[in-house]
Protein backbone atom coordinates (compact mmCIF):
# COMPACT_ATOMS: atom_id res chain seq x y z
CA UNK A 1 0.00 0.00 0.00
CA UNK A 2 2.71 2.64 -0.52
CA UNK A 3 3.25 4.50 -3.82
CA UNK A 4 4.56 7.48 -5.29
CA UNK A 5 2.06 10.08 -6.86
CA UNK A 6 3.80 12.09 -8.34
CA UNK A 7 6.61 13.24 -6.51
CA UNK A 8 4.69 12.27 -2.89
CA UNK A 9 5.02 8.60 -1.59
CA UNK A 10 1.99 7.76 -0.28
CA UNK A 11 0.97 5.01 2.76
CA UNK A 12 -3.06 4.24 0.93
CA UNK A 13 -4.35 7.96 0.71
CA UNK A 14 -2.55 9.82 2.72
CA UNK A 15 1.10 11.45 1.97
CA UNK A 16 4.00 10.17 4.66
CA UNK A 17 5.18 13.86 4.87
CA UNK A 18 1.79 15.00 6.41
CA UNK A 19 1.78 12.03 8.76
CA UNK A 20 5.49 13.18 9.89
CA UNK A 21 4.45 16.51 9.98
CA UNK A 22 1.37 15.89 12.45
CA UNK A 23 2.36 13.33 14.51
CA UNK A 24 6.59 13.84 14.40
CA UNK A 25 9.08 11.11 14.59
CA UNK A 26 10.52 8.80 14.28
CA UNK A 27 6.89 7.05 14.11
CA UNK A 28 5.78 3.42 13.07
CA UNK A 29 2.95 4.08 10.42
CA UNK A 30 0.94 1.01 9.63
CA UNK A 31 -1.80 0.47 7.06
CA UNK A 32 -5.17 -1.27 7.94
CA UNK A 33 -6.11 -2.35 4.56
CA UNK A 34 -2.69 -4.05 3.96
CA UNK A 35 -3.48 -6.49 7.32
CA UNK A 36 -6.56 -6.78 6.32
CA UNK A 37 -5.46 -8.03 2.70
CA UNK A 38 -2.19 -10.38 4.44
CA UNK A 39 -4.70 -11.71 6.04
CA UNK A 40 -7.68 -12.56 3.92
CA UNK A 41 -4.84 -14.22 2.17
CA UNK A 42 -4.45 -17.20 4.78
CA UNK A 43 -8.09 -17.03 5.18
CA UNK A 44 -9.07 -17.75 1.25
CA UNK A 45 -5.73 -20.47 0.90
CA UNK A 46 -7.86 -22.19 4.37
CA UNK A 47 -11.29 -22.50 2.65
CA UNK A 48 -11.04 -26.41 1.93
CA UNK A 49 -10.11 -27.53 5.73
CA UNK A 50 -11.19 -26.44 9.09
CA UNK A 51 -8.94 -24.98 11.75
CA UNK A 52 -7.43 -21.56 12.44
CA UNK A 53 -5.16 -18.84 11.43
CA UNK A 54 -3.50 -17.64 15.03
CA UNK A 55 -1.70 -14.33 14.43
CA UNK A 56 1.93 -14.61 15.76
CA UNK A 57 1.31 -11.87 18.12
CA UNK A 58 5.11 -11.54 19.14
CA UNK A 59 5.45 -9.93 16.11
CA UNK A 60 3.29 -6.77 17.04
CA UNK A 61 1.31 -6.83 19.96
CA UNK A 62 0.03 -3.16 19.29
CA UNK A 63 -3.79 -2.90 20.51
CA UNK A 64 -5.26 -1.60 17.86
CA UNK A 65 -3.50 -3.74 15.23
CA UNK A 66 -4.83 -6.97 17.71
CA UNK A 67 -8.08 -5.49 17.46
CA UNK A 68 -8.14 -5.48 13.75
CA UNK A 69 -6.83 -9.22 13.62
CA UNK A 70 -9.45 -10.54 16.08
CA UNK A 71 -12.09 -8.45 14.40
CA UNK A 72 -11.13 -10.75 11.17
CA UNK A 73 -11.49 -13.88 12.76
CA UNK A 74 -7.92 -14.80 13.68
CA UNK A 75 -6.49 -16.46 16.81
CA UNK A 76 -4.07 -15.60 18.61
CA UNK A 77 -0.28 -17.15 19.12
CA UNK A 78 0.75 -16.14 22.05
CA UNK A 79 4.31 -16.76 23.71
CA UNK A 80 3.81 -15.37 27.26
CA UNK A 81 1.39 -14.45 30.00
CA UNK A 82 1.74 -11.07 29.12
CA UNK A 83 0.48 -11.70 25.15
CA UNK A 84 -2.40 -13.29 26.53
CA UNK A 85 -3.56 -10.45 28.54
CA UNK A 86 -3.11 -7.88 25.43
CA UNK A 87 -4.82 -10.56 23.21
CA UNK A 88 -7.64 -11.24 25.51
CA UNK A 89 -8.13 -7.36 25.98
CA UNK A 90 -8.09 -7.01 22.47
CA UNK A 91 -10.71 -9.03 21.70
CA UNK A 92 -9.69 -12.41 21.10
CA UNK A 93 -11.70 -15.74 21.99
CA UNK A 94 -10.21 -17.23 24.46
CA UNK A 95 -10.61 -20.66 22.67
CA UNK A 96 -8.69 -18.91 19.57
CA UNK A 97 -5.85 -18.56 21.56
CA UNK A 98 -2.59 -21.05 21.74
CA UNK A 99 0.27 -20.70 23.71
CA UNK A 100 3.61 -21.76 23.03
CA UNK A 101 7.56 -21.44 24.81
CA UNK A 102 10.03 -22.97 26.09
CA UNK A 103 10.23 -21.31 29.54
CA UNK A 104 6.34 -20.76 30.90
CA UNK A 105 6.33 -20.34 34.25
CA UNK A 106 3.62 -21.48 36.74
CA UNK A 107 2.15 -17.98 37.00
CA UNK A 108 1.74 -17.75 33.45
CA UNK A 109 0.39 -21.54 32.81
CA UNK A 110 -2.19 -20.42 35.67
CA UNK A 111 -3.27 -17.79 34.13
CA UNK A 112 -3.30 -19.12 30.54
CA UNK A 113 -5.97 -21.92 32.77
CA UNK A 114 -7.80 -19.57 34.04
CA UNK A 115 -8.63 -17.21 30.57
CA UNK A 116 -9.58 -20.94 28.87
CA UNK A 117 -7.28 -20.60 26.24
CA UNK A 118 -7.60 -23.25 23.70
CA UNK A 119 -4.37 -24.88 23.60
CA UNK A 120 -0.45 -25.20 25.30
CA UNK A 121 2.16 -26.47 22.71
CA UNK A 122 4.61 -28.00 25.29
CA UNK A 123 8.19 -28.50 24.87
CA UNK A 124 9.39 -30.52 27.29
CA UNK A 125 8.48 -33.13 29.85
CA UNK A 126 9.02 -31.62 33.30
CA UNK A 127 6.40 -28.58 31.32
CA UNK A 128 4.14 -31.60 31.02
CA UNK A 129 4.44 -32.59 34.35
CA UNK A 130 3.99 -28.78 35.82
CA UNK A 131 0.32 -28.29 33.75
CA UNK A 132 -0.16 -31.07 34.79
CA UNK A 133 0.06 -30.53 38.50
CA UNK A 134 -1.63 -26.71 38.05
CA UNK A 135 -4.56 -28.29 35.67
CA UNK A 136 -4.99 -30.74 38.30
CA UNK A 137 -5.14 -28.07 41.22
CA UNK A 138 -7.49 -25.83 39.18
CA UNK A 139 -9.62 -28.76 38.50
CA UNK A 140 -8.97 -28.14 34.70
CA UNK A 141 -8.42 -30.33 31.91
CA UNK A 142 -5.49 -28.23 29.52
CA UNK A 143 -5.36 -29.03 25.86
CA UNK A 144 -2.18 -29.98 25.09
CA UNK A 145 -0.03 -30.08 21.41
CA UNK A 146 3.46 -31.31 21.92
CA UNK A 147 5.71 -28.65 19.97
CA UNK A 148 7.82 -31.27 17.98
CA UNK A 149 11.60 -30.64 16.86
CA UNK A 150 11.67 -31.75 13.17
CA UNK A 151 15.15 -31.77 13.00
CA UNK A 152 15.17 -29.36 9.09
CA UNK A 153 17.28 -26.20 8.35
CA UNK A 154 15.58 -23.72 6.37
CA UNK A 155 17.99 -21.38 5.05
CA UNK A 156 17.44 -18.12 7.13
CA UNK A 157 19.80 -16.36 9.65
CA UNK A 158 20.74 -19.06 12.50
CA UNK A 159 19.35 -16.44 15.31
CA UNK A 160 15.54 -17.10 13.61
CA UNK A 161 15.94 -21.13 12.99
CA UNK A 162 14.14 -22.60 15.63
CA UNK A 163 13.52 -26.33 14.46
CA UNK A 164 16.74 -28.09 13.62
CA UNK A 165 18.89 -30.01 15.63
CA UNK A 166 20.24 -28.62 18.95
CA UNK A 167 17.90 -25.51 19.18
CA UNK A 168 16.31 -25.07 22.60
CA UNK A 169 13.42 -25.38 21.12
CA UNK A 170 10.42 -27.91 21.57
CA UNK A 171 10.64 -31.37 21.97
CA UNK A 172 13.77 -33.86 20.36
CA UNK A 173 12.38 -35.65 17.34
CA UNK A 174 13.22 -39.30 18.45
CA UNK A 175 11.47 -38.86 21.64
CA UNK A 176 8.05 -37.41 20.01
CA UNK A 177 6.30 -40.41 20.77
CA UNK A 178 7.34 -41.71 24.07
CA UNK A 179 6.03 -37.80 24.92
CA UNK A 180 2.44 -38.81 23.73
CA UNK A 181 2.55 -42.05 25.71
CA UNK A 182 3.59 -39.98 28.74
CA UNK A 183 0.88 -37.34 27.99
CA UNK A 184 -1.66 -39.90 27.65
CA UNK A 185 -1.47 -41.44 31.45
CA UNK A 186 -1.81 -37.76 32.95
CA UNK A 187 -5.19 -37.26 34.61
CA UNK A 188 -5.62 -33.95 33.61
CA UNK A 189 -4.10 -33.08 30.24
CA UNK A 190 -6.02 -33.71 26.87
CA UNK A 191 -4.07 -34.21 23.91
CA UNK A 192 -5.46 -32.05 21.22
CA UNK A 193 -2.46 -31.67 18.54
CA UNK A 194 1.28 -31.52 17.18
CA UNK A 195 2.92 -28.19 16.89
CA UNK A 196 6.12 -27.47 14.87
CA UNK A 197 7.69 -24.22 13.92
CA UNK A 198 11.00 -24.08 11.84
CA UNK A 199 11.60 -20.67 12.12
CA UNK A 200 10.90 -17.46 10.30
CA UNK A 201 11.45 -15.37 7.14
CA UNK A 202 11.84 -18.53 5.10
CA UNK A 203 11.28 -17.89 1.45
CA UNK A 204 10.69 -21.56 0.35
CA UNK A 205 8.29 -24.28 0.69
CA UNK A 206 10.24 -27.02 0.58
CA UNK A 207 11.43 -26.87 4.03
CA UNK A 208 8.16 -26.53 5.56
CA UNK A 209 7.07 -29.75 3.73
CA UNK A 210 9.97 -31.41 4.87
CA UNK A 211 9.09 -30.82 8.22
CA UNK A 212 4.99 -31.73 7.85
CA UNK A 213 6.15 -35.12 6.33
CA UNK A 214 8.37 -35.61 9.36
CA UNK A 215 6.15 -34.71 11.58
CA UNK A 216 3.14 -36.74 9.56
CA UNK A 217 5.54 -40.10 10.90
CA UNK A 218 4.90 -38.82 14.20
CA UNK A 219 1.53 -38.76 14.11
CA UNK A 220 0.87 -41.92 12.32
CA UNK A 221 2.79 -43.25 15.61
CA UNK A 222 0.82 -42.00 18.09
CA UNK A 223 -2.35 -42.72 16.55
CA UNK A 224 -1.03 -46.39 16.29
CA UNK A 225 -0.65 -46.69 19.92
CA UNK A 226 -4.25 -45.55 20.49
CA UNK A 227 -4.36 -42.13 20.20
CA UNK A 228 -5.94 -39.11 18.33
CA UNK A 229 -4.53 -35.83 17.11
CA UNK A 230 -6.86 -33.65 15.54
CA UNK A 231 -5.41 -30.39 14.99
CA UNK A 232 -1.82 -30.22 13.21
CA UNK A 233 -0.49 -26.24 14.17
CA UNK A 234 1.88 -25.79 11.67
CA UNK A 235 3.45 -22.64 12.88
CA UNK A 236 4.77 -19.40 11.16
CA UNK A 237 7.71 -18.65 9.21
CA UNK A 238 6.83 -17.56 5.56
CA UNK A 239 8.90 -14.92 4.20
CA UNK A 240 8.18 -11.31 3.20
CA UNK A 241 9.90 -9.09 0.75
CA UNK A 242 12.42 -7.34 2.05
CA UNK A 243 14.74 -6.99 -0.72
CA UNK A 244 13.75 -6.24 -4.63
CA UNK A 245 14.38 -9.19 -6.68
CA UNK A 246 13.24 -11.36 -3.40
CA UNK A 247 10.09 -14.26 -4.28
CA UNK A 248 8.06 -15.22 -1.66
CA UNK A 249 5.42 -17.92 -1.81
CA UNK A 250 2.18 -17.60 -1.47
CA UNK A 251 0.11 -18.51 1.63
CA UNK A 252 -2.00 -20.35 -0.70
CA UNK A 253 1.01 -22.38 -2.14
CA UNK A 254 2.81 -23.05 1.10
CA UNK A 255 -0.58 -24.12 2.74
CA UNK A 256 -1.85 -26.30 0.10
CA UNK A 257 0.96 -27.69 -0.32
CA UNK A 258 1.32 -28.35 3.88
CA UNK A 259 -2.42 -30.28 3.50
CA UNK A 260 -1.01 -32.61 0.32
CA UNK A 261 0.91 -34.18 3.45
CA UNK A 262 -1.77 -34.92 6.26
CA UNK A 263 -5.00 -37.06 6.43
CA UNK A 264 -8.27 -34.87 5.24
CA UNK A 265 -10.08 -35.42 8.12
CA UNK A 266 -7.31 -33.74 10.48
CA UNK A 267 -8.10 -29.64 11.72
CA UNK A 268 -5.64 -27.18 10.73
CA UNK A 269 -3.41 -24.25 12.94
CA UNK A 270 -0.98 -21.72 11.01
CA UNK A 271 0.69 -19.09 13.02
CA UNK A 272 1.53 -16.71 10.89
CA UNK A 273 3.38 -13.22 11.85
CA UNK A 274 6.10 -11.81 9.78
CA UNK A 275 3.69 -12.66 6.62
CA UNK A 276 0.41 -10.60 8.52
CA UNK A 277 1.93 -7.33 9.35
CA UNK A 278 5.72 -7.04 8.40
CA UNK A 279 4.70 -5.21 5.23
CA UNK A 280 2.13 -3.41 6.44
CA UNK A 281 3.73 -1.10 8.65
CA UNK A 282 7.19 1.53 8.34
CA UNK A 283 9.27 3.77 10.28
CA UNK A 284 9.35 7.26 9.82
CA UNK A 285 12.34 9.16 10.49
CA UNK A 286 13.73 12.16 9.92
CA UNK A 287 17.55 13.47 8.83
CA UNK A 288 18.86 15.11 11.27
CA UNK A 289 22.22 15.83 10.67
CA UNK A 290 24.49 15.01 7.38
CA UNK A 291 28.55 14.55 7.26
CA UNK A 292 31.30 12.95 5.69
CA UNK A 293 33.88 11.08 7.71
CA UNK A 294 36.54 8.32 6.39
CA UNK A 295 35.33 9.18 3.23
CA UNK A 296 31.77 8.00 3.83
CA UNK A 297 28.47 9.80 3.80
CA UNK A 298 26.12 9.86 6.37
CA UNK A 299 22.95 10.51 7.14
CA UNK A 300 22.19 10.74 10.99
CA UNK A 301 18.42 10.38 11.67
CA UNK A 302 16.46 10.19 14.90
CA UNK A 303 15.87 6.53 14.54
CA UNK A 304 17.96 3.99 16.68
CA UNK A 305 18.63 0.72 17.19
CA UNK A 306 16.18 0.85 20.25
CA UNK A 307 13.23 1.57 17.55
CA UNK A 308 13.97 -0.91 15.43
CA UNK A 309 17.01 -3.76 16.21
CA UNK A 310 16.61 -5.88 13.08
CA UNK A 311 19.38 -4.40 11.38
CA UNK A 312 21.71 -4.37 14.10
CA UNK A 313 20.52 -8.10 15.23
CA UNK A 314 20.01 -10.17 12.21
CA UNK A 315 21.80 -8.03 9.57
CA UNK A 316 18.93 -7.11 8.10
CA UNK A 317 17.76 -5.41 4.59
CA UNK A 318 14.85 -2.98 5.05
CA UNK A 319 15.11 -0.68 2.24
CA UNK A 320 15.00 3.07 2.84
CA UNK A 321 13.26 5.85 1.01
CA UNK A 322 12.86 9.58 0.99
CA UNK A 323 9.32 9.80 1.17
CA UNK A 324 9.24 13.18 -1.66
CA UNK A 325 11.44 12.50 -4.87
CA UNK A 326 12.75 15.61 -5.33
CA UNK A 327 16.25 15.07 -6.23
CA UNK A 328 17.61 12.16 -8.88
CA UNK A 329 20.97 12.58 -8.53
CA UNK A 330 22.20 9.48 -5.80
CA UNK A 331 25.38 8.90 -3.57
CA UNK A 332 26.18 6.56 -1.44
CA UNK A 333 25.66 6.58 2.39
CA UNK A 334 25.36 4.95 5.48
CA UNK A 335 21.90 5.55 7.32
CA UNK A 336 22.27 5.62 11.07
CA UNK A 337 20.77 6.78 14.55
CA UNK A 338 21.77 8.92 17.24
CA UNK A 339 22.51 6.07 19.54
CA UNK A 340 26.29 5.89 21.20
CA UNK A 341 27.15 1.94 19.37
CA UNK A 342 28.86 1.56 16.02
CA UNK A 343 25.84 -1.14 15.01
CA UNK A 344 23.80 1.82 15.63
CA UNK A 345 22.50 1.79 11.80
CA UNK A 346 19.28 0.94 9.37
CA UNK A 347 20.78 0.64 6.46
CA UNK A 348 24.67 0.46 5.05
CA UNK A 349 26.32 1.88 1.71
CA UNK A 350 22.97 2.91 -0.17
CA UNK A 351 22.38 4.82 -3.29
CA UNK A 352 20.12 7.22 -1.52
CA UNK A 353 19.45 10.31 -3.71
CA UNK A 354 20.15 13.53 -2.12
CA UNK A 355 18.12 14.34 0.96
CA UNK A 356 18.52 17.62 2.28
CA UNK A 357 18.52 18.02 6.45
CA UNK A 358 14.97 17.88 7.95
CA UNK A 359 13.73 15.52 5.23
CA UNK A 360 11.79 12.44 5.93
CA UNK A 361 12.63 8.78 5.23
CA UNK A 362 10.66 5.61 5.23
CA UNK A 363 12.49 2.54 6.76
CA UNK A 364 9.94 -0.08 4.89
CA UNK A 365 8.73 -3.67 5.91
CA UNK A 366 9.08 -3.10 9.40
CA UNK A 367 5.81 -3.90 11.01
CA UNK A 368 6.88 -7.13 12.23
CA UNK A 369 9.50 -7.27 15.20
CA UNK A 370 10.05 -3.80 15.14
CA UNK A 371 7.77 -1.25 17.71
CA UNK A 372 7.54 -5.30 19.61
CA UNK A 373 11.47 -5.11 19.83
CA UNK A 374 11.98 -2.00 20.43
CA UNK A 375 12.89 -0.39 24.04
CA UNK A 376 14.15 2.61 25.59
CA UNK A 377 17.96 1.93 25.24
CA UNK A 378 19.81 5.41 25.71
CA UNK A 379 16.31 6.76 27.64
CA UNK A 380 14.69 7.41 24.52
CA UNK A 381 11.22 7.35 24.58
CA UNK A 382 8.78 4.53 23.06
CA UNK A 383 7.92 6.13 19.42
CA UNK A 384 4.33 6.71 18.44
CA UNK A 385 2.54 4.39 15.96
CA UNK A 386 -0.22 5.60 13.86
CA UNK A 387 -2.70 3.52 11.76
CA UNK A 388 -3.75 4.71 8.56
CA UNK A 389 -7.01 3.52 6.90
CA UNK A 390 -7.80 5.10 3.22
CA UNK A 391 -7.63 8.78 4.02
CA UNK A 392 -7.54 8.59 7.62
CA UNK A 393 -4.75 8.59 9.89
CA UNK A 394 -5.35 7.70 13.82
CA UNK A 395 -2.91 8.07 16.49
CA UNK A 396 -2.75 4.27 18.32
CA UNK A 397 0.33 4.80 20.11
CA UNK A 398 1.10 8.02 22.11
CA UNK A 399 4.76 9.40 22.22
CA UNK A 400 6.20 8.42 25.68
CA UNK A 401 7.26 11.44 28.16
CA UNK A 402 10.42 11.47 30.02
CA UNK A 403 8.08 11.36 32.65
CA UNK A 404 7.20 7.66 31.37
CA UNK A 405 10.61 6.43 31.23
CA UNK A 406 10.94 6.60 35.14
CA UNK A 407 6.95 5.92 36.33
CA UNK A 408 7.96 2.97 37.69
CA UNK A 409 11.66 3.66 39.37
CA UNK A 410 11.65 3.99 43.71
CA UNK A 411 14.16 6.54 44.47
C1 LIG B 1 7.70 -16.55 16.07
C2 LIG B 1 6.76 -17.63 15.96
C3 LIG B 1 5.80 -17.62 14.94
C4 LIG B 1 5.72 -16.55 13.87
O1 LIG B 1 6.78 -16.59 12.98
P1 LIG B 1 6.79 -15.64 11.69
O2 LIG B 1 8.05 -15.96 11.02
O3 LIG B 1 6.74 -14.24 12.20
O4 LIG B 1 5.59 -15.99 10.88
C5 LIG B 1 4.88 -18.64 14.92
N1 LIG B 1 4.91 -19.65 15.84
C6 LIG B 1 5.82 -19.68 16.82
C7 LIG B 1 5.79 -20.78 17.81
C8 LIG B 1 6.79 -18.69 16.91
O5 LIG B 1 7.69 -18.74 17.88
Amino acid sequence: MLKFRNDDLYIENVKLSDIAKEYGTSTYVYSKQQIISNFENYKKAMVLRDGLICFACKTNSSGAILKILAGLGAGADTTSGGEIYRCLKAGFNPSNIVYAGVGKTAEEIEYALKSKIFMFNVESFEELDIIDKIAGKMKRKANIAFRINPYVNPDTHSYIATGKKGTKFGIPYEDAVKAYLTAKKKKNISVVGIHYHIGSQILEVEPFVVAAKKIKKIVDEVEMNGMWISYIDCGGGLGIKYEKGEKVPSPKCLISEIFSVFDKDKKFIFEPGRSIIGNAGHLLAKVLYRKMSGGKSFLITDVGMNDLIRPTLYDAYHEIVPVKKTRVKKVRSDVVGPICESGDFMGKDRMLPIVDQGEYLLVTCAGAYGAAMSSEYNSRPPLAEVLVDGKQTKLIRKRASYKDLVFNEIL
